[in-house]
C-alpha cells in the first residue's frame, strides 16, 4: 500500500502511515522508503514490517523517525526468548532468525565498502556465525539502583505516587538514572544469574540501601561478572563505602554459589560508576580468572580488557591470523593490540611481533600474558599509536612484513593511515568493529592497496553489531 503522506518538504512533526520497512542500515536502524526519500527508523521494526512513522528529524534527502505503530508484521519475525525484550537494550534484534541477522550483517559490510569507501573489492565471504547464540559473553555488568524502571503497566494512576522500587540489572538506554530489574539473562553462562539473584534476595531480606545515581547515596552499586570458558567464576561487588553488612552478604555468596572462584569488592565513593581508577580488594581466591584462546592463557583481572566473547574472539584471531598469511618469517606489527592478545596468538606463525597500545595497563598485562605462555617473540609497547610508530620506531623495531591493525569505532587517526601509506607494508589485515570507519580507512589505504579478502564474523549474537577482516595487499 502507499503511503499516505508524500513526503518531500522539510517539515517537522510529521506522521507517515502503512511505510513499508524495507532493510537495515547502520548501527541497527531499519530503513523504508518514502517517495525516494530515506527514512531511518527506529522502534523496534524489521524489514518487512508496515509501520506508522512519527518524524523526529526530517531533511531534504532523508528523514528519521520512531515507529509508532506496527500495521502488519513481516513474516521475518519469530518470537523473542528474552522476557525482558523490548525494554532491555540488550539483544535488540532476537525478533530476527539469527541466519537473518547473519544476511543482513553481510549486506550492511558489503554496503559500506561500496557506498562509504566506493571501492573495489572479492565478493565477501561468508559471515562467520556464532556456534554460541546465546550465553556467550564472559563480562556483563549489572547495576544496582533504588529507581527501576516501571513499565506502562506498573505505573500507577494519575495523582498517586510513584512506588520506589529497587532494581538490579541494566539501564535502560538513554535514561541515565533508571534501571530494568532483570530476572533472567540469556547473555552469559551461569552461575551468572544465580549470583546476580542470590545477591537480590539478600539484600531485600536485610534491607541494604541501592544507589541513587542522583542523591548520590546508597550502598550497593555495581555487579561485575566473569564468567570463563574454563569455568572459572569471577565477582567484583561494588559499593559505596566499607560497611559491616559487607561481611555478611559476601560471605552468603560464597555459600550459595560455590562455583564462584574468586570474590572482589571494591569501594566507590565516587560520582561516576568507572572502576578503572579505583582498588579492587580479594575477598576469596586468587583475585583473577584464566581464559584460554587455543591453548594460550591468559589472565584476567577485575580491571584487564578482553574479547568479551571467548568462543568467537577465537575465530576472529583465526581469521585475522588466516589473513596474514605467516610463514614464520615476517615482522608482524599488533597496532591497538589491547592486552596483547592477538600479538601473541600469531607469535608462533611470526619471526617477531611488535604491539602497540593507548593503555599502559593493557601492555603490562600483554607482557605478563606473553611471559606465561612462553612467547620470547613479542615486545609491546604504550603510547598513542601516532607517537610511537614513527620512523625511528620502525627504524629500531624493522621493517613490517605485516600490519595487524584493529582500532576503537572510531576508526584509524588520518595521521596513521597517511604514516601505513608511507611505510607500506606488503600485507595489511584490518580487523574493525565499525565497518563504516573501516570503509572509510580503506579508502584512504587504496591509494596503494587492493582489497583481497574480506570476512565479516559475528561477535555478538542478537545485536547490530559487527566485526570485519580485511586482507590489504600492496599493489606494487
Ligand atoms: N586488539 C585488541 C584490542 C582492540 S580494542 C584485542 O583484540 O583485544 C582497541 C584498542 O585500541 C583498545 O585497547 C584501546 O585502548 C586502544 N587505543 C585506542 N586509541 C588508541 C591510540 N590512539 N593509540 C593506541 N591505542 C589506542
Amino acid at each position: 500500500m502507499k503511503p499516505s503522506y508524500l513526503c518531500t518538504r522539510e517539515e517537522k512533526n510529521v506522521v507517515l502511515e502503512n511505510v513499508p520497512v524495507t532493510g537495515y542500515a547502520a548501527e541497527g536502524k531499519a530503513l523504508a522508503r518514502v517517495d525516494g526519500k530515506v527514512v531511518f527508523l527506529e522502534g523496534g521494526v524489521v524489514p518487512g514490517d508496515v509501520v506508522d512513522v512519527r518524524l523526529s528529524k526530517n531533511k531534504k534527502d532523508w528523514a528519521e523517525g520512531k515507529a509508532t505503530h506496527i500495521r502488519s508484521y513481516s513474516p521475518q519475525r519469530t518470537e523473542p526468548f528474552c522476557e525482558h525484550f523490548g525494554l532491555c537494550g540488550g539483544c535488540k534484534w532476537q525478533m530476527l532468525p539469527y541466519e537473518q541477522q547473519m544476511a543482513y550483517k553481510q549486506q550492511q559490510v558489503e554496503d559500506h565498502l561500496r557506498r562509504i569507501g566506493h571501492l573495489s573489492f572479492p565478493p565477501l565471504e561468508p559471515i562467520l556465525g556464532a556456534e554460541h547464540t546465546r550465553r556467550y559473553r564472559n563480562k556483563l555488568e549489572f547495576t544496582f539502583s533504588n529507581k527501576a524502571y516501571l513499565t506502562d503497566a506498573e505505573m500507577p494512576a494519575k495523582g498517586e505516587e510513584i512506588p520506589r522500587r529497587n532494581a538490579l540489572g541494566f539501564h535502560i538506554p538513554r535514561l541515565f538514572d533508571k534501571v530494568l530489574d532483570i530476572n533472567t539473562c540469556h547473555l552469559m553462562e551461569e552461575p551468572a544469574n544465580l549470583i546476580k539473584n542470590t545477591i537480590r534476595a539478600y539484600a531485600e531480606k536485610h534491607d541494604l540501601s541501592y544507589y541513587d545515581i542522583r542523591q548520590q547515596q546508597g550502598w550497593l552499586r555495581n555487579l561485575v561478572l566473569r564468567v570463563c570458558s574454563t569455568g572459572e567464576v569471577m565477582a567484583n561487588l561494588v559499593v559505596h563505602h566499607e560497611d559491616e553488612a559487607l561481611k555478611g552478604l559476601l560471605d552468603h555468596l560464597l555459600e550459595q554459589v560455590p562455583a564462584i572462584t574468586t570474590l572482589l569488592y571494591t569501594i566507590n565513593p565516587k560520582k561516576n560508576d568507572t572502576i578503572f581508577d579505583l582498588e579492587p580488594k580479594i575477598w576469596f581466591g586468587k583475585g583473577y580468572v584464566e581464559e584460554k584462546l587455543e591453548d594460550f592463557t591468559f589472565k584476567i583481572g577485575p580491571k584487564s580488557f578482553f574479547q568479551t566473547n571467548t568462543y568467537q574472539g577465537e575465530a576472529l584471531y583465526k581469521v585475522t591470523r588466516e589473513f596474514a598469511g605467516l610463514t614464520g618469517k615476517e615482522t608482524v606489527y599488533d597496532l591497538y593490540c589491547g592486552t596483547g592478545s592477538i600479538g601473541i596468538f600469531v607469535s608462533r606463525q611470526a619471526k617477531k611481533v611488535v604491539g602497540i597500545e593507548l593503555i599502559k595497563e593493557a601492555i603490562d598485562d600483554a607482557k605478563e600474558n606473553a611471559a606465561a605462555n612462553g612467547v620470547a617473540n613479542a615486545e609491546f609497547f604504550a603510547g598513542d599509536v601516532i607517537d610511537i610508530a614513527d620512523d625511528a620506531f620502525f627504524a629500531a623495531h624493522g621493517a613490517p612484513d605485516v600490519i595487524i591493525t584493529d582500532p576503537p569505532r572510531a576508526g584509524m587517526h588520518e595521521k596513521l593511515t597517511a604514516k601505513l601509506l608511507e611505510v607500506a607494508a606488503p600485507r595489511i589485515v584490518y580487523v574493525s568493529c565499525n565497518p563504516a570507519t573501516q570503509a572509510r580507512d580503506l579508502a584512504l589505504l587504496s591509494e596503494k592497496y587492493t582489497i583481497e579478502r574480506v570476512r565479516p564474523v559475528d561477535m555478538f549474537p542478537h545485536t547490530h553489531h559487527i566485526e570485519n577482516v580485511v586482507l590489504l595487499q600492496r599493489k606494487y
